[in-house]
């Protein structure tokens, strides 16, 4: 039997990945090598694929190790941990995963907007520390319905958060690199965008074109009403000019899925009532992270069926 082709596998994978991978290749798994340098100087020249994740991306010591890398797999549509121009102007593919968890981060992008909106995590402690029968019913809380939303990219997730926010009789504003052929209103101007609306959501890709694209004007636009949703990347909002925002009541709330440095959190978010924090779980459900493992190995099984993947992130389209 001809010797199977060599697999680098960085970050975690799920059992049923595992054994889809084995089933086709002989798998290294990085962060299991005691001793990395002396491993990449042992195997690099025989790994041909790498399946890794939006958060480990390709490391530049692990890419500068594999001469004859032809494709990246990655567990996640967000792939700002990967240079994709440099990549692709090598000849390696470099495939994602996007669509299967459209509905999920949109669900993750609503679900904080009604926490912030309506208090749920205050409520949730209201009942459990006996406030509520010491000290009655709590303040009352903002609405959700009849608000002016406004989406930070427009992309498949942006898009699919719009078709959320019409359940609640929304205005939905978007603001993104170019206008689209949708109802919705577009906004060329973010932090114009910003000032008419009641909610920002951002579902922008990370990376340095967009970093800090929430800034503190664009903070201020929003004002002390407003409430900003990330479940882009950490590193789209200016998380310093956010604390700050939020201390001196310049801004209303935040729901917050991503940020600048995970897994470490300011102290100063973790203090605030109207602030809802989660550990980057925008897609972190058994269903849609099975759906999202299965297209990372159906993007390697294609490769070696004939050389090209399912879905590549668009540098690499021009490769196929
Ligand atoms: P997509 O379809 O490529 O959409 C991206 C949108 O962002 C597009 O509308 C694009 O504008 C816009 N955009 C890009 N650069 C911009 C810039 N500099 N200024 C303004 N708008 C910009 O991507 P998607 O599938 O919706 O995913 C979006 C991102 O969500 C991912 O890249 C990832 O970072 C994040 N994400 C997070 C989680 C989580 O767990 N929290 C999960 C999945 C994804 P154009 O339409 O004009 O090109």
């Amino acid at each position: 039997m001809p010797e199977k082709p060599h697999l680098l596998q960085i970050g975690s994978v799920t059992d049923r990945m595992r054994s889809r991978f084995e089933a086709e290749f002989t798998v290294h798994i990085l962060f299991d090598q005691p001793d990395r340098a002396a491993f990449l100087a042992q195997m690099g020249r025989q790994i041909e694929a790498v399946a890794t994740d939006g958060h480990w991306g390709v490391p530049d010591d692990v890419m500068a190790a594999l001469p004859n890398l032809k494709v990246v797999s990655s567990y996640g549509v967000g792939y700002d941990a990967i240079d994709a121009d440099g990549v692709a102007a090598k000849g390696i593919l470099v495939a994602h995963t996007p669509d299967v968890l459209n509905d999920e981060v949109a669900n993750t992008a609503i679900m904080l907007w009604l926490a912030v909106s309506r208090n749920l995590i205050p409520a949730d402690r209201w009942v459990r520390s006996g406030d509520w029968e010491a000290k009655g019913n709590m303040p009352l809380a903002q609405s959700v319905q009849n608000r002016t939303v406004g989406i930070v990219g427009f992309g498949r997730i942006g898009q699919t958060i719009a078709d959320r926010a019409a359940m609640f009789d929304a205005r939905v504003l978007y603001h993104a690199r170019s206008e689209k052929d949708v109802p919705q209103e577009y906004y060329a101007d973010l932090t114009e965008m910003a000032r008419a609306s009641d909610v920002l959501i951002c579902i922008t890709p990370g990376g340095a074109a967009t970093r800090h694209l929430i800034n503190a004007d664009v903070i201020d636009a929003l004002g002390p009403d407003g409430i900003l949703i990330n479940v882009a990347r950490g590193s789209v909002v200016d998380e310093a000019a956010l604390v700050t925002a939020l201390s001196e009541g310049r801004l209303g709330g935040a729901g917050l899925d991503v940020f600048e440095a995970e897994p470490k959190v300011p102290d100063a978010l973790k203090q605030m009532d109207n602030v809802v924090l989660t550990p980057h779980i925008g897609s972190a459900t058994v269903e849609t992270r099975q759906a999202m493992g299965d297209l990372t190995c159906d993007n390697l099984s294609q490769f070696l069926k004939d050389g090209t993947v399912l879905t590549p992130v668009p540098e690499c389209r021009g490769l196929m």
